[in-house]
This record gives structure tokens, sequence and C-alpha cells, in this order.
């Protein structure tokens, strides 16, 4: 255990999943462990992240439901939807999670700050509010990520737009929403949006969403943007943005292309950045890559021996459980003398557009870089529940297998329920399954998972469906 001469042993910075982890496990070994928090308990996956936009995902999804019901044969009468009462029931349930974090800390022993922290130097945090100073052995950086927006010279008018932070604070409905981006945020809120009968328009500088995915699931996607009735605008940006006197939509977006839309609501989903302002790395003799992140090595430890970081701050995978990975294999290694470090290879994830993606393991083009025999399996079809409905819908399942060794290295989804399928087919892959073991799988009928063991015939481009 650490100098009983520092006030701490442990000092996280950063209530959010890896911090929250981290704080715990710490403190369960008998380290004396205090963590600060600027804004709420739990982070931006609790608060402003993956948990609200869930619930936003389901709210939108029902208004579909309702509209397959009817063809299902029930009447159904709606008096529409109310923003109101289900921003309430959403903040609730944040609320509620929010304390729970908070009891989970108090009840490992970890002491709470709920105000900025910055280092001073290697072995102290100082809290802003309260001027309060601690020594600390270790310090965990785990202060994550922070919505990038142009500045006002790059983007005049960018003071009109709002961020995904802001979106889960909305009073009212937006009646006309143009989203910049095309990544997870962007096509996730597109999608939200256009369910809750907002008119939605995306814009991207590129020509097919969801950029470092695997070329049929962003034609999937990109499709079902267009088919959920949202106006997809490619190859174009944001070049201006003015306010417009006496009309409904208050804002005009100037568009590179020549285009002009008008909005009531703009929302700037082009990327995130590492929230390492101020915090005092220099200070400290932190060393941040390029764009702000912290560099760490295997074992989440920065260039000063002491100073350890995980989760969107060091910019390697952005996602909730990655970080909790991270912060849990550090409390390990350094409090219960057990050393693991995360494997960040074929993390699964899941884009909660409607529908789903889910996708674990190599693209088709990063296998046919990394593999000298790549054979691909694939299918698009209708599922059978649309067959009742008036519902173009299509899913598209593919599996990508290393030819020579006959193992599954990537399998990508957009389907209902993709996030939960990637979970359960991320067990095999990460495993390392073969097609073969794929194929000795009896499949569950009638669903649609059930393609994924039941692909047989290897794709040749000359074959493919118009
Ligand atoms: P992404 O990196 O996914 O997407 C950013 C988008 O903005 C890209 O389409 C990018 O274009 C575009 N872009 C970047 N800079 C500019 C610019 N200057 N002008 C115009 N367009 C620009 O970021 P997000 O903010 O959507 O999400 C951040 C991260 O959060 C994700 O990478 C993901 O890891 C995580 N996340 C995960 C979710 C989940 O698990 N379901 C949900 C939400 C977020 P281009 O493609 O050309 O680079």
């Amino acid at each position: 255990m650490a100098d009983a001469g520092y006030d701490y042993d442990l000092f996280v910075i950063g209530a959010g999943s890896g911090g929250v982890r981290a704080a715990r496990i710490a403190a369960q070994s008998g380290a004396r462990v205090a963590i600060a928090e600027e804004y709420r308990i739990g982070g931006t996956c609790v608060i402003r992240g993956c948990v609200p936009k869930k619930f936003m995902v389901y709210a939108s999804d029902y208004g579909r439901k309702l509209q397959e019901a009817r063809d299902y044969g029930w009447k159904i009468e709606s008096d529409g939807f109310d923003f109101e009462r289900f921003m309430s029931n959403m903040h609730a349930e944040v609320d509620r999670l929010s304390g729970i974090y908070l009891r989970n800390l108090a009840n490992a022993g970890v002491d709470v700050f709920e105000e900025r922290a910055e280092l001073s130097d290697a072995n102290t945090v100082v809290l802003k509010e309260s001027g309060k100073t601690f020594s600390v052995d270790k310090v965990l950086i785990a202060t994550g990520g922070t919505p990038w927006r142009p500045s006002p010279e790059e983007l005049p008018g960018v003071e009109h737009t709002m961020s995904s932070n802001e979106v889960f604070q909305l009073d009212e409905l937006p009646k006309h929403i143009v989203i910049a981006g095309g990544g997870y945020i962007a096509c996730e809120f597109a999608h939200i949006f256009a369910g809750l009968g907002v008119e939605t328009c995306l814009v991207y500088r590129g020509d097919t969403v969801l950029n470092g995915f695997d070329w049929d699931v962003r034609t999937a996607v990109h499709e079902g943007l267009k088919e959920a009735g949202i106006r997809v605008i490619t190859s174009a940006v944001f070049e201006e943005i003015q306010e417009v006197e006496g009309e409904a939509c208050p804002y005009c977006v100037k568009l590179s292309n020549g285009m002009e839309l008008n909005a009531d609501k703009i929302l700037m989903a082009v990327g995130r950045r590492a929230a390492t302002d101020g915090l005092g790395c220099d200070a400290a003799g932190v060393k941040l890559a390029e764009n702000g992140s912290i560099i760490v090595d295997d074992a989440s430890r920065t260039s000063v021996p002491n100073i350890f970081a995980v989760g969107d701050v060091t910019d390697r995978i952005q996602l909730t459980p990655v970080a909790i990975r991270e912060g849990h294999a550090f409390a390990d290694t350094i409090y219960n003398d057990k050393v693991w470090s995360f494997e960040h290879d074929n993390v699964a994830s899941a884009v909660f557009t409607q529908p789903e993606v889910g996708t674990v393991g190599m693209s088709e083009a990063e296998a046919r870089k990394a593999f000298k025999n790549v054979d691909i399996y694939k299918t698009r079809f209708r599922p059978m529940k649309t067959m009742l409905l008036d519902d173009p819908e299509r899913v598209m399942i593919k599996l990508v297998v290393n030819a020579d060794d006959d193992r599954v290295v990537g399998v990508h989804i957009v389907s209902p329920d993709a996030g939960e399928m990637i979970q359960m087919i991320g067990v095999a892959v990460k495993m390392g399954a073969t097609k073969a073991q794929f194929d000795a799988t009896c499949a569950v009928h009638p669903t649609i998972a059930e393609e994924i063991v039941t692909l047989r015939q290897k794709w040749v481009p000359d074959t493919e469906p118009a």
C-alpha cells in the first residue's frame, strides 16, 4: 500500500464509467481513495450519453411499433407523443442511476468530491471550488471526452447549434432539425428525431455514413436513414448559420454546396475530444497526443509513473464497457495483485440506429489487408415480421472469414436487435471460432439470427444480386 504520508493512495479525477469502477475496486482492496466529478456522478454514459439516448431510441421506436401493431390487427388510437412526460420519466431514471453510483462509491469507502479537480504537480490535486489541496500517491485521470464543435471563426453562427449534451435538456421537440456529421451520434439522433415525427436532415461531408465500419453496414445504414424519411445530404459541410427574422424556423444553415436549410434546432455531431483542457497535465508532466488525448501504455500508465488514465480521455476505443474494463484492470493490477490489462481487439459494439448495427472484429476491407485469402458470407433479406407490414425494412448479416485457418474474424449485422445478437456472437469471435463451428451450430427457427449459422454460400462479387 502507499506511503502513509499522502492524503490518499489514489485520487480519481472523473466519476464516469471508468473512474467509478476503478475507485470502487481500489477502495474495496483497502486503499484510501477519493474521486472528484465536476458535473454529475455517472459521467457521459449515464447522464448524457448511452443511457438517456437509449431511452430516446425506445421512445422513438414506439411510434413505429404503434403503426406495426395496427398492421397486425390492433385497433389503436394515439393522442401523439408527450415529450414533456417522456423527458420527466427519463430524467427520473437518470437521477436514480446517478444516485446508485454515488451510493456504491460511498459504500466502498470512497470520498466523493462533487467539484472540479486539477493537478498542480504529479502528486498534488487541487479542488477548484473549495480550494482544498490533497497530496496523493497515485492519480487516475478518467475525465472522458467532450463534444467538439468548430470555432466561430471556422463556422460563423456556431453559437446557434447544440451538441449531444444539450439534446437531453430540450424543453420541447424541434420541428425541423439539421444534424451535422455521419458518425454514431449523428446517425442515432437522426433516427430518434425522425421517429418522433421531427423533420430531420442530416448533412455529412463524405459520401456514405459510418466511416470506418464495414462497407455493407455503411450502405445499409445509409439507405435505412433515407427509408426512415430523413433527408440525407452528402459531400457538404456547414459554412454559416444565420438567424432569420420572424420565421417558424429561426435559423438558416448555409452549406458548402450552395444549399440553404431552415431549422429550429441544429445539432453538431462531428466528433468528441478528450477532456484534458486545464487539467494540469502540463504541470504534472503528462504527455498528450496531438488531439489532446492522454498517451498511455497497455497498463494505462501515462508518461508519469504514478499517473494513469482510462476511458475516452485516452482515445483508445470510446465505449463505456471499454472504459470500465480499463479501470478495473488498473485497480486490480495496482491494488489487488492481479496483473492484467484489457485487450482492445474484438470489442463488439452497437450503433442504435433503427434498425441497429451490431459489429465485432474486422471489416471486410481490414481483413483483406491483414490476410491473403478472405471468404465473405452475406445476406440481405426482409425479416418475417415485416411481411405483414407496409415496411420495406431489410436486414443485413455478413461474416468475414480468414480462409487460411477458417476463423470468423468479423461479424456485421444491421437488423432489429443487432446489439443483442452481437453481444452473443462476440463470445464466439473472441474465442476464435471457425466457420465450420458456426456451421455446426444448429439454427433457432424462425429467427433473424439463424442466418448467422446457416450462411453456406461464399459471396462472389459477380453473383451479387442487383
Ligand atoms: P464519430 O467520430 O463517430 O463521428 C464524427 C462524424 O463527424 C464523422 O462522420 C466525421 O466525418 C464528421 N466530422 C468530423 N469532423 C468534421 C468537420 N470538421 N466537419 C464536418 N464533419 C466532421 O463521432 P461521434 O461524435 O458521433 O461519436 C463519438 C464517439 O462516441 C464514437 O466514436 C463512439 O466511439 C462513441 N459513441 C458510441 C455510441 C455507441 O456505442 N452506440 C453512441 C455514441 C457515441 P468523417 O466520417 O468523414 O470523419
